[in-house]
């Protein structure tokens, strides 16, 4: 059984990784990888990007099954194209992907089918003058969205009328973001706690993995700018059993129902990023794979062979397929280079990333070897470090404790990944 992984962050390291704690023993490849997914799997230097080198590379190697961990890709039709090659895939076609690569489309599929969503309007580029109009008299603060992926940037909250504006303009008229930009969705202001959904699903049927809370902002106190993540724990106490009945009834079975009576049946990982408002679970967004750092957290709580689980989901096999979690908790804690998310330095040596650490599992996002084989740090996240335990607070322990006990020059994290779970779960 031969695996291919296709990305190279700490996301990958995860699946990689998850991937090769199978008993079926997989032979792992990964594209392009990093130094830690090298640990488990052959790397090949074929970028996520490299549609038809990904093609290629899967029947070179004769692959089994196909792990797709970003959303470009998946956007671009790898999955489609996979799938016309013979090999079976974890990841939507590119139709089934708008629902993360086009918030318009997501939007008007959620009006249509019910969905508790942010109310919103959406506004093509020649609709400056009604997006401007609706802008002025929405209530503040007021959400604006670059319709396509903008990796995470395509998002501005507004609190004055001249942050709306200014936003607007840069979206619609400025290219700030390039084509993502030239639709704009304007959407109300959700109040309540973020937390994250993983759906499985080969398209009719679907199981749901545990629930995550990620950490965006840079700052503790989630104050500063956005970044790509900087932690996250699983299970998420505020996706309480009742909560998860509402997001099945509410989100989950209308979406796939909805997306396989239009002809774009949705298989893959469904990501749903949901506000925890006073009037029940509203969508934030949908992304179509793992969250990164999500992953890092709710694959290590999977008790379930993660094999089975996605080859059940490609190959259409997830009816009567339950999962089983090992109980307790996981938490992560992004160590990030000094100066993320603006500009930071490259080739630190890392100290300890690759020795095991009691409870705690590290993964590895921007790294790189030098050439005197030096672990080096090669991006802003470098890495990810898991902790898991009986409780939270236990994982959270084993997490920081490995955190510590690792080190590169400007290392940079967050003192209060999970600090919600624990105060919901203290009451
Ligand atoms: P991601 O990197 O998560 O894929 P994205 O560019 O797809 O980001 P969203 O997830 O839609 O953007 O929004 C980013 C963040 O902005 C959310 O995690 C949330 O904190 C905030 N946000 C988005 N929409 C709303 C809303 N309607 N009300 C309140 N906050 C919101």
């Amino acid at each position: 059984m031969t695996v291919l992984v296709v990305g190279g962050g700490g996301r990958e390291h995860a699946l990689v990784w998850s991937l090769a704690q199978s008993p079926r023993r997989p032979r792992l490849l990964c594209a392009p990888g990093n130094p830690g997914t090298a640990v488990w799997a052959e790397n090949v230097a074929v970028g996520v990007d490299d549609l038809d080198g990904l093609v290629a590379l899967a029947l070179a190697r004769a692959a089994d099954l196909v792990v797709v961990g970003p959303e470009g890709p998946l956007v671009g039709g790898l999955a489609d194209r996979l799938a016309e090659a013979g090999v079976a895939v974890v990841g939507p076609s590119a139709a089934a992907a708008r629902l993360e690569g086009s918030k318009a489309f997501a939007k008007d599929a959620m009006a249509r089918w019910n969905v508790p969503t942010a109310a919103s309007g959406t506004f093509g580029p020649g609709a400056a003058d009604e997006a401007r109009a609706y802008v002025d008299g929405h209530a503040l603060p007021v959400v604006l969205k670059a319709d396509g992926l903008a990796a995470g940037k395509g998002v501005v909250v507004a609190e004055t009328r001249e942050a709306a504006r200014g936003a607007l303009a840069a979206l619609l008229e400025g290219g700030a973001f390039g084509a993502a930009g030239s639709t704009v969705v304007v959407e109300e202001f959700l109040e309540g706690e973020e937390a994250s959904v993983f759906v499985l699903t080969d398209g009719d049927d679907y199981v749901v993995l545990p629930a995550a809370q990620d950490h965006k902002r840079i700052g503790e106190g989630d104050t500063g700018p956005n970044t790509g993540g900087m932690g996250a724990y699983a299970p998420a106490p505020v996706v309480t059993p009742d909560v998860l009945d509402e997001v099945e009834r509410r989100i989950v079975r209308p979406v796939l129902d909805g997306m396989r009576a239009e002809g774009c049946a949705y298989r893959g990982v469904l990501y749903v990023g949901l506000m925890m408002t006073a009037d029940g679970p509203s969508v934030i967004e949908f992304n179509c794979r793992f969250g990164d750092p999500e992953a890092q957290v709710v694959l290590p709580l999977l008790a379930s062979d993660p094999l089975d689980l996605f080859e059940a989901a490609a190959q259409g096999r997830l009816g009567g397929v339950e999962v089983e979690t090992t109980g307790g908790a996981a938490a992560c804690v992004v160590l990030a280079s000094d100066g993320y998310p603006g500009a930071y330095g490259v080739g630190r040596v890392i100290d300890g990333a690759e020795r095991p650490h009691d409870e705690a599992l590290v993964f590895q996002a921007g790294t790189a070897r030098d050439v005197a084989g030096n672990l080096v740090t090669a991006g802003g996240r470098v890495l990810g470090v898991t902790g898991r335990g009986g409780t939270l607070g236990d994982a959270l322990d084993a997490a920081y404790a490995a955190a510590d006990a690792l080190g590169f020059e400007g290392k940079t994290l967050r003192r209060d990944i999970g600090q919600k779970g624990l105060a919901r779960l203290a009451g």
